[in-house]
Order: C-alpha cells, then structure tokens, then sequence
C-alpha cells in the first residue's frame, strides 16, 4: 500500500502514542524504531518513524529527522507530522523548532503550526499557554521531570528561542469560528512572516477543526492527538478506502515483564497501585555494586506472574541521585540497567514487555533490536499495545509515556491482552 501519512516522532512513547490514536481508524499503521537502513518496500498507509532524540544535540536531532523524512518521502508519504510530546518536553537548547524548521526547508513550506493538546490526557492549549487537567504546565509536575524540567507554560516563549523566523498565535477564539476562519488567520499570519503558529485546543472539536484546515499542509507538528482526524479526513477526500481491516490481536506467550524507569507523579501511583511482585532499582546501589542483585531477583520470579522492575521514584530522591551522580548519567544508568533486566527477561522467555517512560523505553526497544512494530488495541489513551517479532520470537511490548494511563495501567495492560 502506498503510504500517505508520514510522522517523525521525537520518542518511542510519544511515537506508540500516535500510532494508538492513527489505529483507532482501523487502518494498518506501522511504526519503524529508528530510521530503516533498507528503502520502503511494504510501507502502511500510515508510517511512523520513532527517533530518540528529544534531548540530544540539536545537529543530531536534525540530521536524524532529515534522514526520516528521506525514508517517508520514498515510501511515498505526501503528508508530514513532527510529533513532540504533549507536554512539550523541551528545554531552550531543544529540538522542536530547530527540527520542524529543518523539515519546513526540506519540504519547502514557509509555515506550520504546534498543537501538543491532548484533551482526553488533560492536555489544553489556550491563549498560547499549556494546561496539564486544570493546572499550568509550570505549575504541574512537569516542573520536576528529571530530564526536561517545564518551568513556563507559554508556548510560543518556549518556541523562540528555538527557532529563526517569527512565532505566533491562532487562539482559542479563531478556533471556535471553524475551520475556514481558521485557514484565513493562518494566511493572514503568514503574510506577516510568521513561520510557526501555535494553535489553541481545548477540546476534540477543535483538534478536528484545526485537522480539517491543515489537512493539505505539507507540514504538521504537535501531540499525537491534532492527528487522530486524519484517517478519516483522508478517507472522505478519497485517499484511504472505507473499509478498514479490523484490529490485530495475535497470540502471544504469557510470560511478562514490566519495567518502569518513569519518575511521573502517575507513574509513581502506578507502581504503588501494582499488587504483583516488584523490585525497586537503587541508582546508587546500581553505580556501586552493579545489576547482580536485581538479576538474581527477576531469576527467582514467575514470569507468568508479571514481574515489576523499577526505578521509579519521587521527585526529592531523584534529585539527590542527580546531585550526586549527574542528571544524564543517572538516566544513562538506569536505562542501561532496565535494557539489561529487559534482555535477561527475554532470554528466559519473557514475550509481552510493558514499560514505562519515554527513554526507557527507547532504550529498552532498541536493546532488544526491535525495528519495526504493528499497532493493535489501546489500553488507556495514547497507549497502545504493539507487536514485533523479537529474535525470530512474537512479542508483545506496551510503551508508555510517563503521566499517561489510569492508576491500574499495569493490570489494565495485562487484562488486555488477555
Ligand atoms: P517519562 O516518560 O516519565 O519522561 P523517561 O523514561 O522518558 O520517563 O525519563 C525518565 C528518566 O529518568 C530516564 O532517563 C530514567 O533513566 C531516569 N530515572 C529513572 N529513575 C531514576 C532515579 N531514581 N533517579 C534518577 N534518574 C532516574
């Protein structure tokens, strides 16, 4: 099938969580860890390339997403989307604007427009601020994530110093006066100069809206939810058939691992609402006496009881791992720790993985050589569950993003796919 749709995500939550909403459609949507190193030969309609490159260098980051693009164009996408997460996770020396104005040059296009809202996550945008449920960005836990702090909930601030050329505003109340108004704000905005427009969202009504007037753009960036209109807005204008195929839901072994290095106030209540067996990883301990006890402890469990490895842990006893071993080193340490407990559970037959955080799971997929994953049933949204064959072996794995799913997430994850 020829592809039409072609996302770069920042992430491999953030990209699983676009791939959940785009497979809500019933259509096949395929999700590529990394960029293919063979050209497209049996592309989706809908192909999402998940990179890790929120927090790295800006020339890596680019460079990265210009080779994405490349493999997207060939495989026949005419629509683009620079996927970020829904909470902007992105500090001055980040990535969302230089990368979007680099794919803007690549397609040569002189506007597009940031919408990280996410309604059905409490994710608003109004006035150019961001909302997490009823509080500012600012104010809500993200002022405390260990890698990318939010400590200002305006987007277009966050914006410039990210990019080159203007930033601006199409707010709630264009929204709300539909999609043609909306196209005419954007026009009038781009005779001005202004390249990159964020665009406010509080409710489903307004992502369709905001869909339905850049549908035709080459160029799209935002959460993954502005682009759960798509599918059917390509069906009506004739590029998608009616009919979808139905979900995937293939048979996979019980034996289950959960591994959670995510440090969100939800992760958190997730961890403590698990009532399966579960080892906490000690950063220090880990830096001082390696993995062995962790390893012996997964060794003596019941897999099919499904095993919680974690890391997780409050913000007061984050920050004093990072005072003492560094930020990113901390993280590198407990990513690589978490990727080897992932492995060790795979070799003893481990087939569904559920993992929390957007690094860790990154780090955990790509450990395992994981490229290339088909999108079945969603278990809280913008989760859903994935299918990869691992090895030769067919696997399940869950990727979730720190604050995303209920408090039960782990035994949801694991009710579904039973
Ligand atoms: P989220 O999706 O919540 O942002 P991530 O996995 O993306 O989660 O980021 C969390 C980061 O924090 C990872 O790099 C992880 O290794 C690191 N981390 C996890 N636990 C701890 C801890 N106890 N101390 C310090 N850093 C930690």
């Amino acid at each position: 099938m020829t592809t039409i749709f072609g996302a770069i995500a920042d992430d491999f939550t953030g990209a699983s969580d676009l791939a959940g909403l785009l497979a809500r459609s019933g259509h096949q949507v395929c999700l590529r860890l990394g960029v293919p190193s063979s050209p497209p030969t049996d592309s989706s309609a809908f192909e999402i390339i998940a990179l890790k490159c929120r927090t790295a260098p800006v020339y890596e980051a680019v460079s990265e997403s210009l080779a994405a693009l490349d493999w997207l164009k060939a495989a026949g996408a005419q629509h683009f989307f620079w996927k970020y997460c829904s909470t902007f996770d992105s500090t001055p020396a980040g990535n969302i604007g230089p990368v979007a104005e680099a794919l803007m040059a690549a397609l040569d296009t002189d506007q597009t427009i940031y919408c990280p809202a996410f309604p059905e996550n409490g994710r608003s945008i109004f006035m150019g601020n961001l909302f997490v449920g009823q509080q500012l960005l600012s104010e809500s836990p993200m002022k405390h994530h260990p890698l990318t702090p939010m400590t200002d909930s305006n987007l277009m601030r966050l914006l410039a110093p990210q990019t080159t050329a203007k930033v601006g505003l199409a707010d709630r109340l264009v929204v709300a006066q539909g999609e043609a108004h909306l196209k005419a704000h954007l026009a009038k905005l781009q005779d001005d100069d202004i390249a990159h427009v964020v665009v406010d969202a509080v409710a489903n009504a307004d992502l369709e809206i905001i869909a339905r007037a850049y549908a035709d753009a080459p160029l799209m960036t935002g959460g993954s939810a502005v682009a759960m209109a798509l599918p059917h807005i390509y069906q009506e204008k004739g590029l998608l058939p009616d009919t979808p195929a139905s979900a995937l839901r293939p048979h996979i072994d019980e034996r289950t691992l959960i591994l959670s290095g995510s440090c969100s106030e939800m992760t958190q209540a997730q961890v403590a609402a698990y009532d399966g067996p579960a080892y906490q990883l000690d950063p220090l301990e880990l830096q001082a006496d390696g993995l062995a006890k962790a390893q012996d402890w997964l060794s003596r469990q019941k897999l099919a009881d499904a095993p919680l490895l974690y890391a997780t842990a409050a913000a007061e006893s984050v920050q004093k791992v990072q005072q003492r071993l560094g930020r990113d080193e901390a993280g590198a340490l407990v990513e690589a720790a978490l990727s080897q407990l992932a492995e060790d559970g795979f070799n003893r037959g481990v087939r569904r993985f559920i993992i929390a955080g957007g690094e860790t799971s990154g780090a955990v997929a790509q450990r395992l050589n994981i490229d290339q994953l088909v999108i079945g049933d969603e278990i809280a949204p913008g989760v859903p569950w994935c299918y990869a064959d691992i090895a030769g072996q067919h696997c399940a794995i869950t990727m979730k993003s720190g604050n995303f799913g209920q408090t039960g997430f782990f035994s949801d994850a694991i009710n579904r796919l039973s």
